[in-house]
């Protein structure tokens, strides 16, 4: 297994006053941990505060979203560049979420992907199947296209990490976790592809994958004994600080 990597998804659900406090809860129960990634993303008006509050612990600060140019007329976006200058090391990009109502496409998240990588920044790459998608036997294929479509022309090199977060979007928000078996099987494809891309000493040593959909303390146990999962991307079970520490402690 590589290093674990836990990402808690605040999404758009807290004050800035509650972030700040969520953050402090962190702080004071996680930030000791040096053999797990810890991966905090605050909605983006709270991003700069929480870098100073975990300022030289070893918690680390992810963004929910990135434009996918560094700077000039693009109102109301942010960029990677200033991103990186307040202390972000990660990006959510691609997010369901932000696919369904925002409508970002697989050009878009590919080109966030390059810009990340440009601006030292680890993407954290979401992929997954809608309900739809599922029941029609397409799963495969869409995670294929997802993968070649959103990685295209994305060149990883020594320095640089990716994370895949396999999401179905099924799973997000309903309480209707994945079959690990059923994401084990997932991961062997999406790392069937990658090979298809990158050398193996990449795949090896540069890409994580990750799970996230309805992961609480419970369901993360079942998790822990597959070979290929290197951790989760949890969204509402991070709200909460003693579910959050029960995952981390689940890996
Ligand atoms: C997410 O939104 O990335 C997510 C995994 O959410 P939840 O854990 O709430 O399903």
């Amino acid at each position: 297994m590589k290093k674990p990597i836990i990402i808690a998804n605040w999404k758009m659900n807290l004050s800035f006053q509650k972030t700040l406090d969520l953050t402090s809860q962190v702080k004071d129960d996680l930030s000791e941990i040096k053999d797990k990634d810890i991966i905090v993303c605050p909605s983006a008006v709270a991003l700069s505060s929480v870098a100073g509050l975990i300022k030289n612990t070893n918690l680390k600060l992810g963004a929910q979203n990135v434009f996918w140019e560094e700077n000039g007329a693009y109102t109301g976006e942010t960029s990677p560049a200033v991103l990186q200058e307040i202390g972000c090391q990660y990006t959510i990009v691609g997010h369901s979420e932000r696919r369904k109502y925002l409508g970002e496409t697989n050009l878009m998240v590919n080109k966030k992907v390059n810009i990340c990588l440009e601006n030292n920044l680890t993407p954290i790459l979401c992929i997954g199947e809608t309900k739809d998608e599922r029941h029609e036997g397409l799963t495969d294929n869409v995670l294929y296209h997802q993968l070649k479509e959103c990685l295209d022309g994305v060149n990883i090199v020594d320095n640089e990490d990716i994370v895949i977060a396999y999401e179905p979007v099924w799973a997000i928000g309903s309480g209707d976790i994945a079959e690990p078996e059923e994401v084990a099987r997932v991961f062997e494809l999406i790392q069937q592809v990658l090979i298809d891309i990158y050398p193996l000493t990449v795949v090896k040593n540069n890409v994580r994958m990750v799970y996230g959909g309805s992961v609480d303390s419970d369901g993360a146990v079942g998790f822990s004994q597959l070979k290929l999962l290197d951790g989760f991307l949890v969204g509402g079970a991070s709200l909460e600080i003693n579910k959050f520490k029960e995952i981390v402690k689940s890996l």
